[in-house]
């Protein structure tokens, strides 16, 4: 035999050994999975072909023309199918093949359509490659167009992962690079060397890259079969919102999830979990499922129609209207179903991920189904997030100070500082609206910074001891105190304003106090080191856990305002309030009573014994000018 065939051998192993991998573990849902099938069996049939061709072409006298010709051009009509498969891929794994698929197939598809039409006229004009009269194979003049077309295919494939980089993993990136330069490669050698076939084991070598790399879903499975985790969501969603694709999502998410962990335990919680994502991957063929971890699920559907997915939608709130029954366990789930339209509702990735943060039906509903105009919220987060930004850039947020009244010497002895947000185009907004989203994306961290400065420089400018005033309070939230150099932060700050630690009493509020004690122990040391004295803020807001308080070493508690206002109404909240007052009395901590409006509550909440009041019937939040002219007449 004239062709050395050893490499078309030990490529038919690798196809062998890929399609193994391929069957034995993976599923073929994905539109992306079943085309790197489909590219695997051509490749592995233009192999077997390649061979079949050489030998008849080395011993072509033992057969009739017609076989000779069938042999070569089955080879090469395979063969010249694998560049424009290849290229499909690519679109499907960058996202490009969603958007606008038949005019796009339509128009990339043009060089392939030449190479057939090559093909077809080729027993007539022989064009790619005839049979000569000595039986040997010959490349006819148009073999170069099969040439120029694959190599368009591979530089279109390349384009397309560079267009949509940012959105594509590096891993993917990888193998489509790996591919790209080992079929380049082998072209080339397989111009200059045409006897060696070596051609198409190189290539399984770069497709074997690409089953370890882009097909490889161990790092983006959720564990369950058909079920992909957070990350490829995440994924997933880039692409889809990187090449401006209409789409729809359902996302669900038990908001009491974490009380079935804890009394279930974490065995049979993950097989209720696993038992729910087997059901919504179930609903429908055309959906992808998601398991976005603690009790979040989400949907992804892109070929559905918006009504189709609405109805898909209606059919889990349905399901989860009721209990999920569970090997004879009732697992009363309250669940928050958001159906999002991609463009219409959302825009931007990340508020995906609000979706699972934030609980945003309050009420305990069974279950609440959000959408369309219910999801403006989503837009109005996106503009209260650029407002904080332009407040920082401006330096325009506003301290508010709001005097805490001191029973003992009926005079104003502290304040709280508390943060105002004027923006241009939205108003005022509330701290209690836009707190939770800087929490949310970390400009809380800056926010937090900004009033502790504003606080210290009102110590530096105006002699506000002068006026009685011993410490003013600054409200501290849990991301603050997660973050490793906070109390460095607070003491440069100090330094900078030549002012006493003395002056400040950090407030902390008893959620984020009971909810992770461990992590706020370490920097309320580091500041109590400093100087600074506490404050626990909202006390009494449903934790009835009270192991922390044997824990953390406050100075203060400050009793919410609720307490007292539910007092008003309700004999058996007043007994509460008296106990509460009496006990944190007995443990001897000071107290500041809240949310005091009127003479009788003023009244009422002395004869108990609170230390300090702080409410509208003293002074509401005023800016620093006012605050101080405030202090200059009660105080005198
Ligand atoms: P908070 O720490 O519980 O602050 C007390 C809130 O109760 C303030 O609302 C205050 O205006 C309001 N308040 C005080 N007395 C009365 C009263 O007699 N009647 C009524 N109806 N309300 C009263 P504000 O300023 O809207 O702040 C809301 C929340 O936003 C604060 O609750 C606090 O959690 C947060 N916050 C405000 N400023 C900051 C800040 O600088 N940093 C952080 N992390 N959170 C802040
Ligand atoms: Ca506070
Ligand atoms: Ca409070």
């Amino acid at each position: 035999m004239i062709y050395n065939i050893h490499y078309d051998i030990s490529a038919i192993v690798i196809y062998a050994l890929i399609l193994y991998c391929i069957f034995s573990k993976k599923d073929l849902r994905k539109m992306q999975n079943k085309m790197f099938l489909v590219i695997i069996l051509t490749s592995l049939a233009t192999t077997i072909f390649d061979i079949i061709s050489a030998y008849t072409n080395s011993y072509s006298e033992k057969y009739s023309m017609l076989i000779l010709y069938l042999m070569n051009f089955i080879y090469l009509f395979l063969h010249n199918a694998i560049p424009i498969l290849f290229c499909i891929y690519v679109a499907m794994v960058s996202g490009i093949i969603y958007k606008n698929s038949k005019r796009f197939l339509a128009l990339i598809s043009i060089p392939f359509v030449i190479s057939i039409i090559n093909f077809i006229i080729n027993p007539f004009f022989d064009c790619v490659f005839y049979i000569n009269d000595k039986l040997e194979y010959i490349h006819g003049p148009l073999m170069t167009w099969i040439h120029i077309s694959a190599f368009f295919y591979i530089v279109v494939s390349i384009v397309f992962m560079v267009k949509n980089i940012s959105a594509i993993s590096t891993n993917k990136v990888t193998g489509v690079i790996f591919f790209s330069m080992g079929a380049i490669i082998s072209l080339f050698i397989q111009l200059a060397y045409p006897k060696l076939l070596i051609e198409l084991f190189v290539q399984s070598l770069a497709l074997f890259g690409i089953l370890i790399t882009i097909e490889n879903e161990d790092e983006v499975s959720s564990g369950i079969k058909n079920v992909y985790n957070k990350q490829a969501f995440l994924n997933e969603n880039a692409i889809l919102l990187g090449n401006k694709i209409d789409y729809n999502v359902i996302t669900i998410k038990f908001t009491n999830y974490k009380y079935y962990s804890a009394i279930l335990g974490a065995i049979v919680m993950n097989d209720v979990r696993t038992d729910i994502a087997r059901w919504l991957c179930s609903i429908n063929k055309k959906v992808k499922t998601y398991d976005c971890e603690n009790g979040a699920f989400s949907i992804i559907m892109k070929r559905t129609s918006k009504e189709e997915a609405f109805a898909i939608a209606e059919n889990i709130k349905e399901k989860f209207s009721k209990d999920w029954i569970y090997n004879d366990i009732n697992v009363a789930f309250n669940t928050q179903i958001c159906f999002i339209n991609i463009p219409d509702d959302v825009s931007e990735m990340d508020k995906f991920l609000s979706m699972f943060d934030a609980e945003y039906s309050k009420n305990d509903n069974k279950v609440s189904f959000i959408y369309g105009e219910q999801l403006k919220f989503l837009q109005r987060e996106l503009e209260v997030e650029k407002a904080i930004q332009r407040a920082l850039d401006n330096k325009s947020f506003r301290v508010f100070y709001q005097p805490i009244w001191d029973k003992k010497t009926e005079k104003i002895h502290s304040a709280e500082a508390l943060v105002r947000l004027f923006d241009e185009k939205l108003g005022n907004i509330p701290p209690d609206e836009f707190i939770p989203i800087a929490e949310r994306n970390g400009k809380i961290i800056q926010i937090g910074e900004y009033v502790f400065e504003e606080v210290c420089r009102m110590f530096s400018d105006n002699n506000i001891q002068s006026y009685g005033i011993e410490f003013i309070e600054v409200n501290l939230s849990m991301v603050q105190c997660m973050h490793r150099n906070l109390a460095e932060k607070f003491d440069e700050i100090l330094k900078k304003y030549n002012i006493s630690s003395s002056y400040i009493n950090l407030e902390i509020t008893e959620s984020a106090a009971a909810n992770s004690p461990e992590m706020f122990l370490n920097t309320m040391e580091q500041l109590k080191e400093l100087g600074f004295t506490f404050s626990m803020d909202d006390y009494g807001t449903g934790y009835s856990n009270f192991s922390y308080m044997f824990d953390l070493d406050f100075d203060i508690i400050k009793l919410d305002k609720s307490i007292l206002w539910n007092s008003d109404k309700n004999e058996r909240a007043k007994i509460i309030l008296n106990n509460t007052v009496k006990m944190l009395k007995e443990m001897g901590l000071q107290i500041v009573m809240e949310g005091v409006e009127t003479e009788v509550q003023k009244d009422y909440v002395i004869g108990l014994g609170c230390d300090y009041l702080q409410g509208y019937y003293f002074s509401r939040p005023v800016e620093r000018v006012k605050f101080i002219e405030y202090c200059e007449q009660y105080n005198g």
